[in-house]
């Protein structure tokens, strides 16, 4: 079960991650391995479960990141037969940081390769730097240029300057979204995969609480740009909204 995969190591919870399948691919491993997620989460962070990281978001559950990249990882680390050595993925309501570093360690340091964490709270993108900051792999990732963190609106897509530099293998959304946001879906590239949780619709897709209820979908885009949505699961995820107004966000 995936709240079962607690640990009390980062070691720990990568094994529980694995044998509960959430984790079922090397790299992956890999890569949850080499990045401590205390570096990331303030509070018991080899929990599974998300935790507050102040500003009203939370860094998601460790099984949640998991599945993302499990679903994500055809596009972020393309096979070697494929034309496409510098894969470039796009990390929206980046928050933390985390999952943009286990991604920079999933591309590597192929000559290339972008990450780009996309956050509408300055403050976020400044502690997801500094929680980057924290690791060896994670100072290379921000030396070597590969890795950003950028302020902008997620739902519009990465911004101008590094949407221009190519359209994204892999898009990952953090927060849920009210709609498809065409600006997404419009910087993927052909082929690509966007993973999204997004508001159901109707007026009675209600959680037993009266919120709104949410799925995670899969959208990908064929090379011949044919686009196909795949409903993974329920999930509930903080929403994609405007920014705070100055000082409304500062606190958790
Ligand atoms: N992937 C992050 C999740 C953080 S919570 C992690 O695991 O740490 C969701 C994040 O989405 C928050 O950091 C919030 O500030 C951000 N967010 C919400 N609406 C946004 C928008 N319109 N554009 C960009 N980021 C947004």
């Amino acid at each position: 079960m995936a709240w079962r995969s607690s640990g009390a190591t980062n070691a720990e919870l990568v094994d529980n991650l694995c044998r509960h399948d959430m984790i079922t691919d090397a790299r992956v491993r890999a890569a949850f391995l080499a990045v401590d997620r205390a570096h990331y989460a303030p509070r018991a962070p080899y929990q599974d479960a998300p935790q507050g990281i102040g500003h009203r978001a939370t860094i998601s559950a460790p099984h949640m990141h998991a599945i993302a990249v499990e679903h994500l990882l055809p596009f972020v680390v393309p096979d070697p037969d494929q034309q496409r050595a510098a894969p470039r993925v796009l990390d929206i309501g980046a928050g933390s940081g985390y999952l943009t570093h286990i991604f920079a360690e999933l591309v590597g340091d192929r000559s290339g390769a972008t990450v780009v964490g996309v956050d509408h709270i300055d403050a976020l993108c400044a502690l997801a730097t500094r929680n980057m900051a924290k690791s060896t792999s994670g100072r290379a990732h921000l030396a070597s240029g590969r890795v950003s963190f950028v302020v902008a609106d997620g739902r519009l897509g990465a911004p101008a300057a590094e949407a221009a530099a190519g359209h994204f293998d892999a898009i990952h959304v953090g927060a849920s979204a009210a709609a498809l946001h065409p600006a997404l879906l419009a910087q993927l590239r052909a082929p690509g995969r966007l993973f999204i949780p997004m508001d159901d619709d109707g007026a009675d897709a209600q959680d037993p609480d009266g919120r709104r209820s949410q799925n995670v979908w899969t959208v990908d885009k064929a090379a011949d740009g044919t686009i196909t949505r795949k409903r993974l699961f329920g999930v509930r995820y903080v929403p994609l909204t405007d920014a705070p107004a100055v000082g409304e966000a500062d606190n958790d």
